[in-house]
């Protein structure tokens, strides 16, 4: 069985067919998905169609690119009350200038850093608060996303369980977050990026998560639509780099999801 970490059947590219793709990975053997929010509203229809489709389970989060939006903890923590819920997030820093937003100065300022600390730390505290892992969103920010962990776990030396999706950065940052007990998420960008091949060689097979964010980040770079099943890729490509058989690779890592995310 395979099992997709990270992908945004919420969001606009699947409005139409997301119960059809969802279904059409399930036949292709990705049993489960969880489906990642990036702000109120996607985190809200998350757990709207997790609660339609056995095999979809939800994670509610703000991403640090709607920092300058609406935060309202008290709705975030009513929506991670839900069943399907299994984890907070996305949720981090994010320090890439997007030309494409819907806020109107996409600079990142010392004021956006300094918001996307303050709600970065307050869904470090829900999930704490309600023991559930934290799916972290980290570009470009790598050592302040850990400062900013640091800083909310380091008093009771309680972190929570979680994983840093998308994994980026150098090899002494990966050894910094297996350090602290946490997973890495491995796209189908590993097929193209060596940063990505060098991580997911570097780390233990015991700590890696397969995750698509689709509909981005497909293996083919086009910008075509990815969907959940580009994780047999994702796995396929671990096993050739680790030289391992591709069974155990899927075997391993949808043990690793179900021991974080109790899917
Ligand atoms: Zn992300
Ligand atoms: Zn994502």
């Amino acid at each position: 069985m395979y099992i997709d970490t990270h992908c945004h059947l919420n969001f606009g590219a699947f409005t139409e067919d997301w119960k059809e793709v969802a279904d059409h990975c399930v036949k292709a053997g990705v049993e489960k998905m969880i489906v990642v929010g990036a702000d109120l509203e996607t985190s809200a229809k998350a757990v709207e169609i997790a609660q339609k489709h056995p095999a979809l389970f939800a994670g509610v989060g703000v991403h640090p690119h709607h920092a300058p939006g609406e935060f309202d903890l008290k709705k975030l923590k009513l929506l991670a009350q839900n069943k399907k819920v299994v984890a907070i997030g996305e949720c981090g820093l994010d320090y890439h200038v997007y030309k494409n937003t819907k806020y109107p100065n996409p600079a990142i300022t010392p004021e956006l850093k300094t918001q996307q600390k303050k709600i970065f730390g307050l869904q470090i505290q829900l999930a704490k608060e309600l023991k559930l892992p934290l799916i972290i969103h980290n570009r470009e920010a790598g050592e302040e996303t850990l400062d900013v962990l640091n800083h909310f776990c380091k008093d009771d030396g309680q972190y929570p369980p979680g994983v840093f999706h998308c994994i980026s950065g150098s090899k002494k940052l990966l050894q910094k977050i297996l350090s602290l007990g946490f997973f890495i998420g491995v796209d189908a960008n590993i097929v193209y990026s060596s940063e990505v091949q060098t991580l997911a060689s570097d780390a233990p097979l015991d700590r890696i998560l397969l995750e698509t964010d689709a509909p981005y980040l497909g293996p083919g770079r086009d910008g075509a639509r990815n969907t959940p099943k580009s994780v047999k890729i994702v796995a396929r490509q671990i096993s050739q780099l680790k030289n391992l058989p591709e069974t155990e690779v899927i075997a391993q890592t949808a043990a690793n999801a179900q021991k974080l995310f109790k899917c």
